[in-house]
C-alpha cells in the first residue's frame, strides 16, 4: 500500500534534550492530523539547516528517499512551495530516517491516521505520539515510557509488515517502490504525455543493416529536450554511475544475449577506469554523461553546473573521439539552467520511468519481481552496476524478450 494522497506539511522543529522531532500536519482524505516525526540528531541538523520558515513558504516532506551510491548516503527531500514556485530541497539523512519514511508509507499508518478522529489522544501510534498526550507525559516525567512504547509499537509494526510481505511473497521495499515510475518527478507536464505517444522508433536503417542479424541492437534517438520514455513496444535498459568493477561483466551478459544498453557514466569514474569506457565502445553500448561528481545539479551555481557537464564530455572526447548526446542528471533533478546548458551542447536530458531501486540493498529476486510485475512497454529502466543487477540481468533480458519487446539503446 502506498500513501499517495498523504501530504506532510512541516510546521516546526522541536528539540527536547537529545530528542528531535519534526512537527507536521498530515493532510489525508480532507482531514488534517498534527503529529510529530522523530528525527535523529544527524537528520535534524541536515534538515534544519535547509529550511527557513517565513515569507509564507510552505514545506512538504516527501515520503520518498534516495540512495546516492556514489557518495554512499541517503537523501530525503522537502518541497518548498512559495506562491506558484516549487523547489526541491534535498538533505542527507540516516538509514533510520529512511525507515521512518517507509513506515509512513505503510497502510497501518494510514489506518491509524484515518481512525485518529475517534479518539482524541490516539495519534498514529508508533511514530506519532499525540502532542497533548506527550506533553502531559513529559510533565509527569514518563517520557521514557512513551519512548519504550513507541519502540515496541514500531517493532510490532515492522513484524506485521514483514509478515504481510512474506505472505504476499514480495518485499516491503518492493511494495513501497512499485508505484514509483520516477522518483521525484511529481508534476509531469500534461503535454509531455502527448509528446511521448508521438515518439517513433527509427529502426528502418538498423533492420536493413546486415549487422542487425548479428545483434538485436536498435539505437533510438531521443527526440525531446527532456525525455523519460521510449515508444510503445520498446524498452531501454540504462546503467548509471559507472564505470565500475562490474562494467565488463554486465557488457558480457548483454552481448551474450545480443542486446545493448545505455550507460550513463560519472566523470570521476571514467577517470578511474578509462579502459572500461573502451570496453563499452567496442561492445557498441551507448554512452551518456551522468555529471562529473554526482551532485544534485540544481543546488549548484551555473558555472559549477557547466563544469559538471563539460568535464565528462571532454574526457569522453579524448577517450572515444566523440561527445555524448545524452545527459542524465544525478537523482533525476533538473532546472532551466541545466536544460539551457544541455541545449547549447546539442545534448538531451534522458531520465527514466521505471525504477527497480536496485541500489537499495535489493536481491536479484527483488529486481526480477519488479520486472515481472511492471508493464515494460515504453519503459526506460534505471539500473546500477551492482552485483545483484548483474546476477538478475540474464533473466531480465529473457523476460523482456518473452514479452515481445524490442530492447533499444538511446542516442
Ligand atoms: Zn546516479
Amino acid at each position: 500500500m502506498y500513501n499517495i494522497g498523504l501530504i506532510l506539511e512541516i510546521r516546526s522543529f522541536r528539540c527536547n534534550g537529545n530528542n528531535f522531532y519534526l512537527a507536521v500536519n498530515a493532510h489525508n482524505n480532507g482531514k488534517i492530523a498534527p503529529f510529530e516525526v522523530p528525527l535523529d540528531k544527524q537528520t535534524y541538523l541536515e534538515l534544519s539547516n535547509k529550511i527557513t520558515f517565513g515569507n509564507g513558504s510552505l514545506f512538504r516532506l516527501s515520503l520518498q528517499s534516495l540512495w546516492d551510491p556514489y557518495r554512499k548516503q541517503h537523501l530525503a527531500k522537502v518541497t518548498k512551495l512559495a506562491g506558484e514556485q516549487r523547489e526541491s530541497i534535498y538533505f542527507i539523512c540516516t538509514k533510520a530516517f529512511v525507515q521512518t519514511l517507509q513506515q509512513l508509507q505503510g497502510k497501518e499508518f494510514l489506518q491509524q491516521l484515518n481512525s485518529q478522529g475517534n479518539a482524541e489522544t490516539t495519534l498514529p501510534a508508533s511514530l506519532a505520539v499525540s502532542r497533548q498526550k506527550k506533553q502531559k507525559l513529559i510533565a509527569l516525567g514518563h517520557w521514557q515510557k512513551v519512548k519504550r512504547a513507541a519502540c515496541i509499537a514500531f517493532l510490532l509494526l515492522v513484524f506485521i509488515r514483514l509478515g504481510n510481505a512474506y505472505s504476499n511473497n514480495r518485499g516491503v521495499e518492493y511494495a513501497a517502490g512499485q508505484n514509483m515510475p520516477i522518483v521525484y518527478d511529481e508534476t509531469p507536464a500534461p503535454e509531455d504525455k502527448q509528446e511521448n505517444e508521438n515518439i517513433q522508433v527509427n529502426e528502418n536503417t538498423q533492420e536493413n543493416d546486415e549487422t542487425a542479424t548479428e545483434q538485436n541492437q536498435f539505437s533510438v534517438p531521443v527526440e525531446r529536450m527532456s525525455q523519460t520514455n521510449v515508444a510503445e513496444g520498446c524498452v531501454a535498459l540504462t546503467f548509471d554511475d559507472g564505470p565500475t568493477l562490474y562494467t565488463e561483466a554486465i557488457v558480457d551478459v548483454l552481448r551474450e544475449k545480443q542486446v545493448a544498453a545505455t550507460f550513463f557514466l560519472v566523470g570521476k569514474n571514467i577517470e578511474a577506469y578509462p579502459e572500461k569506457v573502451a570496453y563499452l565502445v567496442n561492445a557498441k553500448m551507448s554512452i551518456g554523461n551522468h555529471s562529473w561528481s554526482h551532485r544534485d545539479l540544481t543546488q549548484l551555481s551555473p558555472s559549477s553546473l557547466v563544469t559538471e557537464i563539460e568535464q565528462p564530455n571532454e574526457l569522453l572526447m579524448k577517450l572515444t573521439q566523440t561527445t555524448p548526446a545524452l545527459f542524465r542528471s544525478p537523482y533525476g533533478t533538473k532546472n532551466q539552467t541545466l536544460l539551457q546548458e544541455l541545449e547549447k551542447r546539442q545534448m538531451k536530458l534522458m531520465l527514466w520511468n521505471r525504477d527497480p531501486q536496485d541500489w537499495n540493498d535489493k536481491s536479484p529476486e527483488d529486481i526480477l519481481t519488479y520486472f515481472a510485475q511492471t508493464e515494460p512497454s515504453g519503459g526506460v529502466y534505471v539500473l546500477h552496476e551492482t552485483k545483484a543487477t548483474l546476477e538478475a540481468l540474464p533473466q531480465i533480458i529473457d523476460l523482456l524478450k518473452e514479452k515481445g519487446l524490442k530492447i533499444v539503446t538511446l542516442h
